[in-house]
């Protein structure tokens, strides 16, 4: 290696980004390796890059609102002018429909109370004037089309949803992963892309640094996994598995993109969209359309795969989810050909990410995103130099948690809530909403 880094982080999607940027920030001088051509090129593209402050535990809330103040201040944030542009925020809101699933949505607002976070609860006339498209009959639980009562409604009414203001989308997670990668580089980040790290190697029982596929040996007292799908991989290159009791793997999704239903401007009208009782999400996009993915209902069956061989075509998954949003917008029309992304989750065993150091000195993880994770990557950067700070610095995180500050919001979190230590979360929602 030509020049000298401190730290190697695996992985140039919107974390490994962030992550950079956020230690350069803290005068560290990383080194980000990807296997792929640019920064953001692997699951950050295909990512939905919905905003959004309602998880279902109070920390991983406070840290989503928290990013909606990231993102609306995104050229303060970065400090630097990326050639290509900046990333845009489109802060048109989101609704979530009240319905039995999500216990009428009692909880999430208890949660958003409590971290400040502000909503409005809309009744069924309210909601219908805001999504005149919208047919306000009941269909849950979520079936399988082949099921004979599948689009029939299940008697019931759905009595509201509730708008969240500080949520919406951006509109190329890509461009935002290389916005990132920019200031990283003002701040002394350096990027080597079509570089896949295939051993790491260790040195008196501490991380030693890692070799690429070409046989590149680089050296650094400091490795962090961000590896997106393929952390679990990275892992198991560490030998560090078995000081983890939450597990990553790859879980294979599809979005489907769609015209907007007949009659409405979903672009321009529309806001984000959650909707538990067909069991699908979308979004406005670009075009007029609509951009869905499914909510991960019971009777669907997931696909684990490897993220090195999976199907890259659309299945069935495809149909079935815009079937679903079909129920609730009857003007949807289901287009015979498919438009959309294939890509792949990191998912934990509750759905909620590992920001934590290892059993290996010197080895850190910011990975299991579990499809819910782009929008705090500028947070999640900055917890992981904290972190990476504290522990290099003697602190032993395990024992005593590295806290976070929200500024915006004014709260302090625990980084030990993200522990690859930790039980697994009861109180989480064990799908993308996490
Ligand atoms: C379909 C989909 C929809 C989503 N929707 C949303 C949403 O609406 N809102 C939200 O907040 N989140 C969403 N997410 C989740 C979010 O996009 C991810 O959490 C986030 O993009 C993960 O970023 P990352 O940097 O960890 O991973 P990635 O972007 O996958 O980056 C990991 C990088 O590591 C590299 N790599 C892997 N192994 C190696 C190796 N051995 N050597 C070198 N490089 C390696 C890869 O090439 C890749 O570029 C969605 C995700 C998907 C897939």
């Amino acid at each position: 290696m030509s020049e000298s880094r401190d730290s190697i982080i695996i992985g140039a999607g919107i974390i490994g980004s962030a992550t950079a940027l956020a230690l350069a920030r803290k005068g560290w001088r990383p080194l980000v390796v990807d296997s792929l051509p640019a920064s953001g090129y692997g699951s950050t593209s295909a990512s939905c890059a919905i905003i959004r402050p309602y998880y279902s535990t109070v920390d991983g809330s406070a840290i989503a609102y928290e990013s909606h103040f990231y993102w609306k201040d995104w050229s303060g944030f970065l400090g630097f002018e990326d050639e290509r542009g900046l990333a845009r925020y489109v802060n048109c809101g989101c609704t979530v429909l009240k319905t039995e699933q999500n216990g009428q949505l009692a909880a999430t607002m208890a949660i958003m109370d409590e971290i400040g976070a502000p909503y409005e609860e809309l009744g069924p006339e309210a909601l219908q004037g805001r999504l005149p498209v919208i047919d306000l009959n009941a269909f849950a639980p979520a079936k399988r089309p082949e099921d004979a009562d599948f689009g029939a409604p299940n008697g019931q009414r759905i009595s509201g949803a509730v708008f969240f203001p500080p949520g919406g989308y951006i509109t190329d997670p890509q461009l935002a992963a290389h916005n990132l990668q920019r200031a990283a580089e003002n701040a002394g980040a350096a990027f080597r892309f079509n570089s896949r790290v295939r051993e790491i190697r260790r040195r008196d029982s501490r991380i030693a640094g890692v070799t690429l596929e070409d046989g590149t040996a680089l050296d650094a007292p400091v490795v962090v996994n961000v590896a997106g799908p393929h952390s679990w991989k990275v892992n198991r290159l560490a030998g560090v598995e078995d000081g983890m009791k939450i597990r990553t793997r790859a879980l294979r999704h599809e979005v489907a993109h769609v015209p907007s239903p007949a009659g409405f401007d979903f672009e321009h009208d529309g806001t984000v969209y959650s909707d538990s009782d067909v069991g699908a999400y979308c979004r406005p996009e670009t075009g007029n359309y609509v951009l869905i993915g499914s909510e991960d209902p019971e009777c669907d069956p997931r696909e684990w795969v490897d993220p090195d061989d999976y199907n890259t075509e659309f299945t069935e998954q495809w149909r079935v989810m815009v079937m679903r949003l079909a129920q609730r917008f009857p003007e949807l029309g289901i287009p015979g050909q498919t438009k959309g992304v294939v890509s792949l989750y990191d998912v934990t065993d509750d759905w909620i990410p590992i920001y934590d150091r290892s059993d290996l000195p010197g080895f850190y993880m910011a990975v299991g995103t579990s499809g819910n994770q782009f929008k705090n990557a500028p947070i999640a950067g900055e917890m992981m130099a904290e972190l990476i700070a504290a522990c290099e610095g003697g602190r032993d995180h395990d024992r005593d948690p590295v806290t976070f500050r929200l500024r915006h919001i004014g709260r302090e979190v625990s980084i030990g809530f993200y522990s690859r230590r930790r039980a697994v979360n009861p109180d989480s929602s064990f799908s993308v909403l996490g």
